[in-house]
């Protein structure tokens, strides 16, 4: 066995808010049909394979010097992508990025949350916002959505006046149920919060949902807008995540970034992507109209389809979902338990994926 394995975590000197904690655990299972993290199905092309390829080998004989710190040319590249996807001018000086949003979300709450404030989020919503909270030492509010997992906005402005939380998560479209919220909703939360509100738009691609970017100009000392690369650009692998706010958030950001924190090759790689946006997005059209042909399928088959702006669906009731999940597992076929009682998640995947999950879905759902 391996050195030190006498020791288990119970004997370590861990901190005691972290004692009793789960980490964060989707199965990474070998399955004919990976439907469970939300990923873009199809794979990179052969041109942008070819343009990576050149771009890493480029950045290769450069690879005893530090990356550029400040990852300035990429965060231009995506500047000019956001301004033009959103019709928002952005520049340099708006954009940040780190490996994978999680990370933009770690480094968010390490400037503006820790020990003494509190993060507030609605739930059910991406179960990584409390475990960020946790890491960074900042309480968490969980506030409930309406049972049919929509938000409840006037409650919300409510729950915010009283609670006066430091940071505010909103994601839309929401992970795991899928809705978004409109911008004047969004508005109408920001002017409610004391602090930053952070909108979590991993998803916003598959929206058709205006972006919160054109609100960053109207509340400069709030407002932070995080991307994503992992999801309708089918990066995932590459882990780039980034956010647009105010120049001085950013300037908060590097306050707490670890220093060359993204590596030569993942600029060099994320900025190859970045020149076949168009053609990766494409793919973006196809999924949301599979996501709504197996959101239709899954409703004559008799399911509660919560409606998804995204490129997953929510769906149930189950008596037993864990069991449930078991049983399209043993089809091959892996989708998400998130803990919702009665529901599991799906996510889009090719036409020939979301065939196998409906056939499984004909058996399992009665
Ligand atoms: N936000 C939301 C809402 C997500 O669903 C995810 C991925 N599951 C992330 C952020 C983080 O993704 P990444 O770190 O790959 O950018």
């Amino acid at each position: 066995s391996a050195p030190g394995s006498r020791a288990v975590l119970a004997d370590l000197p861990l901190r005691d808010d972290l004692r009793g904690r789960s980490p964060y655990g989707a199965p990474q299972l070998d399955v004919p049909f990976p439907l469970n993290t939300n990923e873009n199905p199809y794979p990179p092309p052969p041109e942008l394979v070819a343009d990576i390829t050149a771009a890493v080998q480029e950045i290769a004989g450069t690879l005893h010097r530090y990356p550029d710190r400040d990852a300035i040319a990429l965060r231009d590249d995506l500047a000019r992508y956001l301004a033009e996807s959103t019709g928002v001018p952005l520049t340099v000086a708006n954009l940040w990025a780190a490996n994978g949003s999680n990370e933009i979300l770690q480094q968010i709450l390490q400037a503006f949350g820790g020990p003494g404030r509190v993060a507030l989020g609605f739930e059910p919503s991406y179960s990584m916002h409390p475990i960020i909270a946790g890491g960074t030492r900042t309480e968490w509010a969980p506030t409930p959505r309406r049972t049919d997992f929509s938000l409840d906005v006037e409650e919300a402005v409510k729950v915010l006046a009283e609670r006066s939380p430091d940071v505010v998560f909103v994601t839309s479209p929401n992970n795991p149920t899928g809705q978004s919220i409109p911008l004047d909703d969004l508005r109408a939360l920001v002017e409610a919060a004391p602090g930053i509100v952070v909108v979590d738009e991993a998803y916003a691609e598959f929206s058709p949902q205006e972006s919160a970017v054109a609100l960053i100009d109207e509340f400069p000392t709030q407002v932070i807008v995080s991307r994503t690369m992992s999801k309708a650009f089918a990066f995932a692998g590459g882990r780039l995540g980034y956010l647009a706010a105010a120049p001085a958030v950013v300037d908060a950001l590097l306050l707490v970034r670890l220093p060359y924190h993204l590596s030569a090759l993942t600029q060099a790689a994320a900025r190859a992507a970045l020149r076949h946006a168009d053609q990766t997005l494409a793919s973006v059209h196809a999924l949301a109209a599979e996501r709504d042909r197996v959101a239709a399928a899954l409703a004559v088959l008799g399911a509660d389809v919560v409606p998804s702006d995204a490129n997953f669906v929510l769906f149930g009731q189950f008596d037993d979902a864990p069991a449930a999940w078991k049983s399209y597992l043993d089809e091959g076929v892996l989708i998400r338990d998130v803990g919702i009682p009665g529901f599991l998640r799906v996510t889009v995947g090719t036409p020939v994926e979301n065939d196998a999950f409906l056939a499984a879905s004909k058996e399992i759902i009665k």
